[in-house]
């Protein structure tokens, strides 16, 4: 079923980036997110410093939580995502978690849990992962992750791993 317009979703995204310029390609982002049609920006959180996660011979990330309001369905943000991630010019490569220019996860969408081959949703590694966690719990400290449980207890279970707050 379409999602109509009357209809708006609750969604975060995930925003990372560790080439390039990484504060300028997720503000940079982040003005593309909104130019989505169907796409209003409802917050968006500080920026976050944070050291790799897996291959370490990279450089440290910057990270950010945006929560927005949509009427596109999940798999159709997913495609707009990832069309954003190509126009800044991320280039896959076969290592897993190697160093971009930028990557855009959706980490939530509304109330759902899917599992889709290219989308799954709460994101996977969402609860592990501090620059995701803490940036979510600073624009929604209330907020129930599916399936996961409520932030702050998430929160608990989930040391800073040398994330720094910026600005
Ligand atoms: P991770 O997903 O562990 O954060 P990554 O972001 O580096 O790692 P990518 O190479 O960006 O991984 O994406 C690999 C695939 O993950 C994509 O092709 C996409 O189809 C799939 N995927 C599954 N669930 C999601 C999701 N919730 N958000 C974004 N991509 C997802
Ligand atoms: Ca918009
Ligand atoms: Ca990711
Ligand atoms: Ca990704």
């Amino acid at each position: 079923m379409e999602n109509s317009k009357a209809d708006l979703i609750t969604a975060f995204i995930g925003l990372g980036s560790n080439l390039e310029n990484p504060a300028e390609q997720i503000k940079s982002a982040r003005t593309a997110i909104t130019q989505i049609p169907g796409v209003r920006e409802l917050a968006f959180s500080s920026l976050y410093h944070s050291p790799p996660m897996g291959p370490q011979d990279q450089p440290d990330y910057v990270n950010a939580v945006m929560c927005v309001a949509t009427d596109l369905p999940p798999i159709d943000l997913l495609r707009r995502l990832q069309h954003i991630e190509n126009n800044h010019g991320r280039v896959r490569k076969a290592e897993r978690w190697g160093a971009r220019t930028l990557d855009l996860d959706v980490l939530i969408y509304d109330d759902q849990i899917i599992e889709m081959p290219d989308l799954i949703v709460p994101h996977p590694g969402l609860a592990e992962r501090a620059f995701v966690l803490y940036p979510l719990f600073e624009i929604a400290p209330q907020l129930t992750v599916p399936g996961k449980g409520h932030i702050v207890d998430l929160l608990a279970q989930c040391p800073m791993n040398g994330l720094k707050r910026l600005d």
